[in-house]
Parts: structure tokens; C-alpha cells; sequence
């Protein structure tokens, strides 16, 4: 059994990574930049009025300016002021060559070319020409793109980017008590909810799937499967027959498919029976069939995994929360992951009965960990979790 911070160290250690890809800006939300992103200007690229007002000299103070033009966002300013000039200046305006100050509209009566300052502006009211970033100043590090990200790609001149390939995924769940959902149950059947499950969880991480539905439990049928998936996907993930049942095929088949594995059997809980192995530049999970463990697993190591071959490794993020009542537990051989509620920074652990509970998940908003050798949280104690 490898320890927990065995198998993060083995996932953050793959060399491998996703070719990149050229994407216009506008559908590159969502996708991985893996390298840094530079500014090919400065931002702004002028002196701009942040307010609507005047524009003067900040050493020329006095209570009254003639106006002698009126400049609007794009405008080039045609001339500098003289003494005792202003401008009338819009926001996102750049300010006339002499102006350093912009007061307020506010704070003025204007009476024809005339205008009077009623009360003094403490402010500057000017974003300075490369206030925000300079030509060639790094301004946003590797990163799934949020829409905030786009913007500020945007800001700088950015219309295409470089991002990581989205991986390819194939799915296979493995069990002869499976059906699809939509068909009858017989005796002794239950629904195939991981395929969908982790088909979804994958997406959200930005992959394309291919569902390839059900196996039964035989060799034979899961090896031709198996080998189909190899062959399309940059991962392929299996649900159930990793344990030690007699019908538990998928580390032989995996095997004779030419997988070699890298881990199998890992102190987490759920999960334990989870294998890791790679075939060339395809990689495979295999996840106990328990829709919890597969869930947690996904989020945990399978996330991890495609960050890193994606070329922006690291851990997903935390959240800090106050514990809201004990936790105790009676093994304390494995990290431990949890399904809670976390509201107004109090995390409170769901009811929740082993790795089958998959409805607990469904109310469950993040996840929570206890360290291998901890056996009880106390009420109260501060603890990173993950939202889900
Ligand atoms: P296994 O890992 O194959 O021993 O399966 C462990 C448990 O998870 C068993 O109760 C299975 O019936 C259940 N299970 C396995 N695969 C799925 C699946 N695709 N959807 C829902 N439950 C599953
Ligand atoms: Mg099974």
C-alpha cells in the first residue's frame, strides 16, 4: 500500500505533458495556460481620466478656468493647456499634454466657456500611462482561464494564446450487476451512476469524453475494450473490478494490454483498491467501483493528473473553515477524505456511511481530509478544505 504523500509525489513527478494549441481569446475560458502571459503594451497606454470633469494642471490652482476644448474617450487631444485653461474631459479620456489632474464634474459650475470650481478636489482622478503593467511585464501567471483571466488577456492585447490540448478521456465501468440507467433492473442489478458520474467530473476538468458504457465482468470482453480506449485517449478510467474479488479482472487485463502500473493499492480512504498505471503517453485509472471512492478519487488524484500534464501542476484549491463539531475515527492508517457543508465559514461533516453513500454527495459542497495517523478533529480547529 503507497502512502498518500507517496502517490502525490509519484502524480507530480510525471514529466509528460499535453502538446499546446493556438486559441482565439473568445474560447479560451476554461482551457489551461501553461505558460506565463506578457503584456504587449502598457496599460493603460496614456495618462486616462478615471472621472468626468475637468482636466488642469495640478500646480495651476485657482476657482476659475476657461474651457478651451472637450475631449472624449478615444479623442487625441489636440492642444497643451496654458495658464488658467482647462478641459472638459470624459472618462477613459486621455488627458491633454500639460494635464495632470482631473476635477471632478461634481464639483464645478460650468457657465459657458467658463467654469467654477465649487469645492476643492482632493483627488487626482488620473490612471497614470502603465500604472497597471508595462510593455513586457508578465500579467497573469499559468492558469485554468476564468473570465477574469480573459479580460485581462484581453486588456493587454492578447487575441490567441497557447494552451494546453484538452485531454481526451475514455470511460469504462466494469460489472456485471450494471445496467444503464433507463433500462429494466433485474434481480440482483443496480444502475450505472459512475460512468455518468465520472464523465461529468472529467468534463468539468475540461476533457472530452467517450463513455464507453458498460462491461461485464470478463476478461475477454473488458481486454477488447480496454484496448480501444488505449488507443483514442490520453486517459482512460476504469470503475470497479480493481479489488481482490474473484471477478476482479481489471489489473490482469490492464496488464496484458501492456499497461505497466505505477501504483496499486494506496493508503486512502475511500479508495484503497485505486491502480495507476501508463501504456506510451496513455495513462490509466483504475477507481473501485463505489461511487464515493470513484468521486472522491477523481477530484483528489485523477484533477491533480490532468493539471500536471497539463503543464501547470500544483495542488487544487483550499479553503480555510472552522470545524464544527468532533470528528473521531477508529483506524487512522490512511488520509481520509469527508463529504461536508461548508456555510459561513463553518464546515459541518455530513452523516455519511462509507464509501456507498453516494447521496451524501449530493448535499455535500466540499471535502474534507484527516491525515493519516489522526484520529479525531476537535470542535473549533481551523482545517483546509475543498469546495466540490
Ligand atoms: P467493485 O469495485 O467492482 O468491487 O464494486 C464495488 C461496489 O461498487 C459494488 O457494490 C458495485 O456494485 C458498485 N459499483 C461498481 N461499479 C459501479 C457503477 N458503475 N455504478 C454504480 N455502482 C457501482
Ligand atoms: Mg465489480
Amino acid at each position: 500500500m503507497l502512502e498518500a504523500p507517496k502517490v502525490f509525489e509519484y502524480l507530480d513527478s510525471i514529466t509528460h505533458r499535453l502538446p499546446t494549441e493556438a486559441v482565439p481569446i473568445d474560447s479560451a475560458c476554461g482551457r489551461i495556460m501553461p505558460r506565463q502571459a506578457f503584456s504587449r503594451i502598457a496599460s493603460p497606454p496614456f495618462d486616462k481620466a478615471a472621472m468626468d470633469g475637468y482636466a488642469v494642471r495640478e500646480t495651476d490652482r485657482r476657482s476659475r478656468y476657461h474651457v478651451v476644448a472637450t475631449v472624449s474617450a478615444g479623442d487625441r487631444p489636440s492642444g497643451s493647456l496654458k495658464e488658467g485653461e482647462c478641459a472638459a474631459i470624459m472618462t477613459g479620456a486621455m488627458l491633454p499634454p500639460g494635464a495632470d489632474k482631473v476635477i471632478r464634474r461634481e464639483y464645478t459650475r460650468r457657465e459657458g466657456d467658463e467654469v467654477e470650481i465649487t469645492e476643492p478636489e482632493p483627488l487626482g482622478n488620473v490612471i497614470k500611462a502603465g500604472e497597471n503593467c508595462r510593455p513586457g511585464d508578465p500579467v497573469l501567471g499559468p492558469r485554468m482561464l476564468r473570465p477574469q483571466d480573459i479580460g485581462v488577456l484581453a486588456s493587454v492585447g492578447i487575441a490567441e494564446l497557447e494552451v494546453a490540448r484538452r485531454p481526451h478521456a475514455g470511460i469504462i465501468s466494469t460489472g456485471s450487476e450494471l445496467r444503464a440507467p433507463g433500462d429494466e433492473l433485474g434481480p440482483g442489478q443496480i444502475y450505472n451512476s459512475n460512468g455518468y458520474q465520472i464523465t461529468a467530473q472529467l468534463q468539468s476538468y475540461g476533457c472530452t469524453t467517450t463513455n464507453h458504457g458498460i462491461v461485464t465482468d470478463d476478461p475477454e470482453r473488458l481486454a477488447g475494450v480496454v484496448e480501444i480506449a488505449l488507443r483514442e485517449s490520453d486517459l482512460v478510467i476504469l470503475s470497479g473490478g480493481v479489488s481482490m474479488g474473484d471477478f476482479d479482472f481489471v489489473p490482469a487485463v490492464l496488464s496484458r494490454c501492456g499497461v505497466e502500473v505505477g501504483f496499486h493499492r494506496i493508503a486512502f480512504k475511500p479508495g484503497k483498491p485505486t491502480l495507476f498505471g501508463r501504456k506510451g503517453d496513455t495513462f490509466v485509472f483504475g477507481l473501485a467501483g463505489n461511487p464515493v471512492s470513484t468521486f472522491v478519487l477523481c477530484e483528489v488524484l485523477v484533477r491533480r493528473f490532468l493539471l500536471q500534464i497539463s503543464g501547470v501542476g500544483g495542488k487544487p484549491p483550499t479553503v480555510r473553515a472552522e470545524l464544527g463539531e468532533e470528528v473521531r475515527r477508529k483506524f487512522s492508517d490512511r488520509l481520509e477524505f469527508r463529504p461536508a457543508v461548508l456555510e459561513n465559514g463553518v464546515v459541518r461533516p455530513l452523516s455519511y456511511q462509507g464509501s456507498a453513500h453516494i447521496n451524501a454527495l449530493s448535499e455535500a459542497n466540499c471535502l474534507f481530509a484527516l491525515d493519516a495517523g489522526v484520529e479525531r478533529l476537535s470542535k473549533g480547529m481551523v482545517l483546509d478544505v475543498r469546495p466540490i
